[in-house]
């Protein structure tokens, strides 16, 4: 199967894009590691890539979508794959559905995690992170022994700016004006499936699984 999976940041999908792929035999194939492969593995487009990184610049579209067509081109991902982190705007749906088209082939699904802001923000604002072993802790659903310290080595706990509400809200905003048309694209070819992203993480994955089963039938 060929399935793009898209969320909000919070929703899980990095742990959620992982045991999909694991359950339907297929890569999970993400930006973050495309990068790492190119960078370290010291091709063209990694050097390309590092170049507008070192600088602090974004990787242009371009860039990002070459290395996208080498890692789709690879023998593991003839079979089917699971996209996560691209395409990320509609211009890039565009450009991915031309590439497939090339190839022969198409997008089967799109299944899009779904979760409410206020959960976002009551998952990622309750996070504490351990100033000395870098540990993470959550007020709700993980909490230490001792409000404020770490139970691993002792260490002071802080929110990182990252975590903060206002910085959610924001992240959240620019993700919804950012992917908001790209859900609209995959509604009109009538391949977006919504998935439930609320409790616990098995279950999240159950109801993808079936989601993709019953496209599968
Ligand atoms: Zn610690």
């Amino acid at each position: 199967m060929r399935v793009v999976l898209v969320g909000p940041p919070g929703a899980g999908k990095g742990t959620q894009a992982q045991f999909i792929a694991s359950h339907l035999s297929i890569p999970k194939i993400s930006t973050g590691d495309i990068f790492r492969a190119n960078v370290s593995g010291g091709t063209e487009l990694g050097k390309l890539a590092k170049g507008f990184m070192d600088r602090g610049d974004l990787v242009p579209d371009e860039v990002t979508i070459a290395m996208v067509r080498d890692r789709l081109a690879e023998n593991d991902a003839q079979e089917g794959f699971l996209l996560d982190g691209f395409p990320r705007n509609v211009a890039q749906a565009e450009v991915l559905k031309k590439m497939l088209a090339d190839f022969g082939i198409g997008l089967d699904l799109v299944l899009e995690l779904v979760v409410d802001d206020d959960e976002v923000v009551r998952r990622l604002a309750g996070r504490r992170t351990c100033r000395s072993c870098g540990k993470v802790w959550h007020v709700d659903f993980d909490p230490p022994k001792v409000d404020g310290i770490c139970d691993a080595c002792g260490g002071e706990l802080f929110q990182r700016d990252d975590d903060r509400e206002e910085t959610i809200r924001h992240r959240l905003e620019v993700y919804q004006e950012q992917t908001a048309p790209l859900i609209s694209f995959y509604a009109d070819e009538g391949i977006l499936r919504g998935v439930d992203a609320t409790g616990p993480v098995e279950e999240v994955t159950q109801r993808a699984m079936s989601e993709l089963r019953r496209f599968a039938d």
